[in-house]
């Protein structure tokens, strides 16, 4: 379609990651299963049954499949999950009633399956058992998966991205942009998602602009259609004209020269007027990333998120691959550090090829998340450490665990950490023996306890975007409640002074590993909070490393002094704010 066919129509979102694009919709509409509904001629309902018939073989091998991986890398109990959706496809009364309602209905066994799926999900959702209410979320998925593979939808993902796309949708999993081909898709609109939800921190990492929060966007926006996404302005123009794709590329030549002039001070010392040095680290989810790692010149890896290795196949990554991926990345960044955090699937991370594992829950980020899920799967859990703690024989590692709560957790954790070590010293595999172990807080009971924390710890990180959902109790991916996350909220600022203090008290080091580290507004409060070190997605590093550069400590101090008593976060961003565009003078 010529794009100047239309005339253009602009739509307000939220900027998620900077940068300008300028291409055609891929609309992708992953939770949208669509379920066909015709009419079959008689004569064509054998064949129908034999379709049906066809697609209980090609999902019962799936399962065996993801069962065999699971047995194998978990164990056998959690393996055992898989034998009760096996039972759901050999469920004769299941089975003889789709039967019956394709001959009686003379509807296409799509619609005559998901009938009577729903039916049985519907029914034992309502049972008093629990154990038989658990038959409902295996119905479920059973269902879902026999249907993708009736209506050959299994393969609408992002992996089939082609082309450069813009990728349209009401929201994307982080499952979604692990898979995603980096140069397909060269922007990102979704309907939902916060600056701080994994698949944006994605897109940040990967430097691709992003908007979200756009009402409407996959109603609006169709296949095909000429969009381009101001990832600084948050705005998503569709069919823009001529006029508007002119002052765009001129926007664009000034951004360039404005990054190249940040970039130009990319091999100084991220060192402030006054001679205090900051350690800023790259946080990263793929081995892929350790090239932006130099590219940007990060002091190492302040947070390896290892759950996106989890999440890029329905199969769980055994030690070998595990090892592999970790080493590659260690090597990359030695003599650099690389802060490796153990896994931290649930929340908005849910495992797509063991739903099991993790089940379903009304209300995910409070509940078997990260190392909640560890400790009661430590197979699983030792498989990774053991992994770790070989990678730490090629440079220099540093273990994290994220979602601590409490002294137990912290102590269990280690306890298995010194399992897996008992381990590699009996297989004869080499490690760091004096690997560095820290916890992340993000968790509120953590922040108040972390002197207690601090004297079984060899550091923390502050991971400021669960911190600020979990202090605040408002959902990090919610965009309707975007307008209240607020990190200037004096709770939020006390919670991290008290971290920070804590911390030194002990003699140990502060990180901050939240999206709030990477943000130059916030950064030089951070700075004057104590905070000793910053980690953030790679193409944020430039910015901050520059506004550094150009302050002094002891301003730093003096505006986190001030912001600290101011009561009001508005008051308080308004404040970093003023001071963000006192310093930050690009010449
Ligand atoms: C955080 O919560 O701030 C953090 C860095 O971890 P994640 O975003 O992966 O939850
Ligand atoms: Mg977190």
């Amino acid at each position: 379609m010529d794009p100047q066919a239309q005339s253009e129509q602009v739509i307000q979102g939220l900027s998620a990651s900077k940068g300008i694009a300028y291409g055609q919709v891929f609309l992708y509409q992953q939770n949208k299963l669509e379920v066909p509904r015709y009419q079959v001629d008689p004569d064509k309902q054998a064949a129908e049954i034999a379709r049906f018939e066809q697609a209980i073989v090609v999902t019962r091998k799936q399962i065996a499949a993801i069962q065999a991986e699971v047995k194998k890398n978990l164990g056998e109990e959690e393996a055992l999950i898989f034998d009760a959706h096996q039972l759901v496809l050999e469920d004769q009364a299941l089975l003889s009633e789709i039967v019956h309602e394709m001959e009686t209905t003379r509807l296409n066994v799509e619609t005559c399956f998901n009938n009577v799926a729903q039916r049985y999900i519907e029914a034992f959702a309502q049972i008093d058992d629990e154990y038989l209410r658990e038959r409902a979320v295996d119905i479920r998925d059973v269902a879902k998966r026999l249907l993708n593979n009736l209506t050959g939808q299994a393969g609408s993902s992002l992996r089939d991205l082609v082309g450069k796309r813009v990728v349209v949708a009401e929201d994307l999993t982080p499952s979604d942009t692990a898979g995603v081909d980096r140069s397909a898709a060269i922007g990102i609109v979704t309907e939902a998602g916060s600056r701080t939800s994994h698949a944006v921190i994605v897109a940040r990492s990967m430097g691709i602009p992003a908007v979200v929060n756009v009402e409407k966007a996959t109603r609006l926006i169709q296949s095909g259609d000429w969009v381009l996404v101001d990832g600084y302005e948050g705005l998503i123009i569709i069919n823009p004209t001529e006029a508007t794709l002119v002052r765009y590329g001129k926007i664009q030549e000034e951004k360039r020269t404005f990054e190249s002039r940040l970039l130009a001070v990319a091999d100084q010392p991220a060192e402030t007027l006054d001679g205090a040095r900051v350690i800023l680290r790259a946080n990263i989810e793929s081995s892929e990333e350790t090239g932006l790692v130099r590219q940007y010149r990060a002091s190492g890896v302040g947070l390896f998120r290892t759950e996106f290795l989890f999440l890029e196949s329905p199969a769980l990554p055994p030690e070998d691959r595990q090892y592999e991926t970790y080493r590659a990345i260690v090597e990359a960044v030695a003599p650099e550090a690389v802060v490796i955090r153990t896994l931290d699937v649930g929340g908005d991370k849910p495992l797509p090829g063991s739903p099991g594992l993790i089940g379903e829950e009304t209300n995910p980020f409070m509940g078997f998340r990260a190392i909640r899920m560890c400790l009661e799967h430590p197979a699983l859990f030792k498989e990774q450490l053991r992994a770790i703690l070989r990678a730490s024989a090629h440079g220099h590692v540093e273990l994290m665990y994220p979602m601590i709560s409490g002294t137990e957790e912290l102590d269990r954790a280690n306890a298995l950490l010194e399992e897996a070590r008992a381990e590699l010293r009996q297989r004869g595999q080499a490690f760091d023996e004096k690997l560095r172990v820290g916890s992340m807080i993000e968790i509120p009971s953590a922040a108040l306890i972390a002197d207690v924390l601090a004297r079984k710890c060899d550091f923390f990180s502050i991971g400021t975007n669960d911190l600020i959902q979990y202090l605040l109790a408002i959902d990090r991916g919610n965009n309707r409640l975007a307008h209240l996350y607020e990190p200037t909220h004096p709770a939020v600022l006390r919670t991290i002074k008290q971290v920070v203090d804590a911390a030194h008290q002990r003699g140990i080091p502060v990180a901050v590993c939240g999206e709030m580290a990477g943000d130059p507004i916030y950064a030089p409060l951070l700075l004057g909070l104590g905070v000793d070190e910053l980690s953030m997605t790679p193409p944020s590093l430039p910015a901050v490393k520059y506004l550094i550069r150009a302050i002094k400590l002891a301003e730093a101090q003096k505006l986190a002094a001030d912001v600290i008593r101011e009561t009001d976060p508005k008051k308080a961003f308004a404040l970093v704010e003023a001071f963000y565009q006192e310093h930050m003078k690009v010449e």
